[in-house]
């Protein structure tokens, strides 16, 4: 019989009851470290007391208006993104999935806009993840996600992630967009080397094409730049964000430049939750941490501490783990072992991380992680490691 939640998910057998900082509870009482953060979601940890005042106080007020509405927190959130950003705009989601919608939907309206109806292909990457909508997954393109969905949204071609020429033989007249994850998070925590990033923006001015970022994953200071492609020093037309921008609630975002967002005038697109009092309270207390310049300097210190341990561990363990990579606090074990018996072996040793493709293990913290928990976090894989090797 058909379990009455659609058995759709791969669960660890783990309930966790009570977070605390970069810990979780489970309901036995055995504390994990939590080098999962609900999927980079957690940015600032489980129960901020920040975050709970924010949301606690926005909730004796007023949860939700539809957008029929102005909404104070929504335009407050906009502002502080569009201040600390390229942006000149943007459109609340409630995922990143539906960020993945608009931002397909505004390449194809932008060209509309300038009467070539013919632009509406999007070349993105192999080993990307967009979301599980159906732009999402077409948008992704892996079998394993599309297999039995179709017919898939058309209009996507995946090339190999990181190769410039395949990119610049493929652009064509019908070419909208370039879609690409700066580190591909669900691929194995792969960043795109920052000159690759500026090659593909290169690209998209020579041909007049619109770059999009999906930072879903690696923006919101995961790599210790409010967004990833800062590093680059590279700006992009439009840009997916979420997980992280509300720390736990529900919360997307679609930032733009005015060019971009040419085609997006009244009733071209909506939303009924999006952007809501409750979602967009919480998203301002977010960006008042993040966005701030000692806060993010806080990570990149953390994130050099993290990977130094990390290349330890590495050589430590040459059987089990392969090498270390990534950015910030956005990092993958390559493993030797199997990924999956790495991540079982960890939940023995009270941590919790991440299993990604390419036989990778990922650690994406709380960005609020101290330095006692990455010396505790790294000595509990050195347990799971050395529980692997017996
Ligand atoms: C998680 C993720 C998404 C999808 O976000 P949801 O909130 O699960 O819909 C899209 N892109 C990237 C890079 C992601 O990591």
């Amino acid at each position: 019989m058909i379990p009455s939640v659609l058995p759709t998910y791969n669960r660890a057998p783990l309930t966790f009851v009570k977070g605390e900082g970069s810990w979780l509870i489970e309901e036995d009482g055995r504390r994990f470290l939590d080098l999962a953060a609900g999927i980079a979601v957690n940015a600032l940890g489980h129960a901020h007391p920040a975050l709970v005042a924010a949301l606690t106080e926005q909730a004796g007020q007023l949860w939700h208006t539809s957008n029929l509405y102005h909404i104070p927190q929504q335009q407050r959130l906009a502002d502080k993104l569009v201040e600390n950003t390229f942006a000149d705009t943007a459109f609340f989601t409630n995922s990143g999935t539906e960020a993945c919608e608009l931002a397909v939907k505004m390449a194809r309206k932008y060209w509309h806009e300038k009467g070539q109806h013919e632009r509406v292909d999007i070349i993105a990457f192999e080993g990307s993840f967009h979301g599980r909508s159906s732009a999402g997954i077409a948008a992704a393109g892996s079998e394993k996600m599309t297999n039995g969905f179709g017919p898939l949204l058309p209009g996507f071609t995946h090339l190999p992630f990181g190769d410039h020429e395949a990119v610049a033989a493929a652009i064509s007249d019908t070419t909208a967009a370039i879609l690409l994850e700066p580190v591909q998070g669900e691929g194995g925590i792969r960043p795109l080397p920052d000159a690759c990033l500026k090659g593909l923006r290169d690209l998209c001015d020579e041909h007049g094409i619109l770059l999009i970022l999906d930072e879903v994953q690696c923006g919101m200071g995961r790599t210790g730049k409010l967004f990833a492609h800062e590093w680059a020093g590279v700006d992009p037309d439009i840009m997916m964000v979420a997980k992280g921008i509300g720390g736990g609630f529900p919360l997307g975002a679609v930032l733009a430049t005015e060019a971009a967002a040419v085609g997006m005038t009244a009733g071209t697109h909506g939303s009924t939750y999006g952007g809501n009092p409750l979602a967009c309270a919480v998203g301002c207390a977010v960006m008042d941490h993040v966005a701030d310049a000692e806060f993010l300097s806080e990570v990149n210190r953390k994130a050099g501490l993290l990977r130094q341990k990390l290349e330890g561990l590495v050589a430590a363990h040459p059987d089990v783990f392969d090498s270390v990579r990534g950015s910030g606090l956005m990092l993958g074990l390559k493993c030797r072992a199997v990924n999956g018996d790495v991540v079982a072996a960890g939940y023995d040793a009270l941590i919790a991380t991440v299993p990604a493709a390419d036989n990778v293990v990922r650690l994406l913290p709380a960005l609020t992680i101290t330095d006692d928990e990455i010396a505790e976090a790294v000595a509990r894989l050195e347990t799971a490691a050395s529980r692997l090797e017996r």
